[in-house]
């Protein structure tokens, strides 16, 4: 079956669809009184912009409140381009994969360039070309693609991940190699509706949330179902084959809470240059084989700060998965007994009441130690 020779058909049947079933509530793609644009009417694109960076790794009914929150602090380009990098970390807390976040804070500097600062209100003098997005860092093709037709309702194809699947059970291809990669490009790009390319690259994306799903599609509400060769042919779940998934290591981690004599305990920010850089965390690091968690605790703190710890009682211990590994954290609390701390892997330490670690951005990870800290000072406070 040749999808081109069908694309006008495809065309109808999707923005068919997308009239009665799309997720037309989106709170980016409406214009500021919250009704939705008119075919070839230009959006603002700095709300569409940030969410689709903040989509590139998060799903959508997460990503809503963080969007909602950020616009409500950083409502315009300027108060991001004058934004310190700390209050967009703790905008995005909770996000995780903070170098997005980072990446936006660098994109905003260039866009503002781009645009000039007195035609920031005009939609129309930011870049709508697929190149000039790409420039800026941590936009690729696709998001690029979605931030145009979403903003300008121009014809710029897109290929995410919902896209990718529609497609390739339309095709009935198993793998998406490089080649056909190639090919699926070709595929969004001669079938976009040059009418009205913001709602069909939108109903591609609701299709492949909506009906298009990973595991189990409902073909059966499917408008594409006469056009679809996996669903004519074979079981559509089998499309595209998923690569046999990757069992990650397991990383031990000791992590001390250091008090000093005023109550104020000790935080460290990580290296700009490292992942997750400048955000704020707990001492401590990776267990050796031959070690207890307390020596690990211990060493490290030495190691990191130069500084003698008693390890105490046992906080919390939780396992936390990034995409790569898997880390076991157990955090104890720490009696400080010499040595002045110095960053010696960090960039800055900081003695601060436990009350006031709300204004720092931790990693996810640590503020799940947070609150346990909370629930154990708030016991303690009852003892005394
Ligand atoms: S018929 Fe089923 S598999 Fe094919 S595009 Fe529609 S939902 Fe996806």
């Amino acid at each position: 079956m040749d999808l081109i020779e069908s694309s006008q058909d495809i065309e109808n049947l999707l923005l068919t669809w997308f009239r009665d079933n799309g997720r037309n509530w989106i709170p980016w793609k409406l214009k500021t009184d919250g009704s939705i644009p008119k075919s070839g009417e230009i959006i603002s694109p700095y709300g569409i912009w940030i969410a689709e960076v903040m989509l590139q790794q998060t799903q959508l009914k997460v990503v809503v409140p963080y969007w909602e929150k950020w616009i409500k602090i950083f409502p315009s380009l300027t108060d991001l381009v004058d934004a310190d990098l700390q209050n967009i970390y703790l905008a995005w807390q909770g996000l995780g994969y903070y170098s997005r976040a980072k990446r936006i804070h660098q994109s905003s500097k260039l866009l503002i360039k781009y645009i000039g600062k007195n035609r920031l209100e005009d939609p129309s003098s930011w870049p709508t070309t697929i190149d000039n997005w790409m420039t800026l860092p941590g936009i690729g093709r696709s998001t690029a693609g979605s931030i145009i037709s979403s903003a300008f309702d121009l014809p710029t194809p897109i290929l995410d991940g919902n896209v990718k699947r529609i497609f390739s059970r339309l095709l009935a291809l198993e793998k998406i190699t490089f080649k056909d990669q190639k090919k699926l490009w070709e595929l969004s790009t001669k079938l976009i509706s040059k009418d009205n390319p913001r709602d069909f690259n939108q109903a591609l994306m609701d299709l492949g949330a909506i009906i298009c799903t990973p595991q189990k599609p409902v073909c059966s509400f499917c408008p594409l179902q006469k056009l679809c060769v996996a669903y004519i042919k074979y079981d559509p779940q089998n499309f595209p084959k998923k690569d046999m998934k990757k069992i990650n290591p397991c990383q031990e981690i000791g992590l001390g809470i250091v008090f000093n004599k005023n109550g104020e305990l000790l935080i460290d920010q990580r290296l700009e240059n490292s992942r997750m850089g400048g955000m704020w965390e707990f001492p401590g690091g990776k267990k050796n084989s031959e070690e207890s968690i307390e020596m690990t605790i211990e060493r490290e703190l030495k190691e990191e700060l130069d500084i003698v710890v008693k390890v105490g009682p046992k906080l919390l211990s939780f396992e936390h998965a990034y995409t790569h590994i898997k880390l076991h954290f157990t955090v104890h609390i720490c009696e400080w007994k010499s040595g002045e701390p110095k960053p010696l892997t960090s960039q800055k330490l900081l003695w601060v009441s436990p009350e006031r670690l709300s204004d720092f951005p931790f990693p996810a990870a640590n503020t799940k130690i947070i609150s346990e800290l909370y629930k154990h000072l708030s016991i303690e406070n009852q003892k005394l």
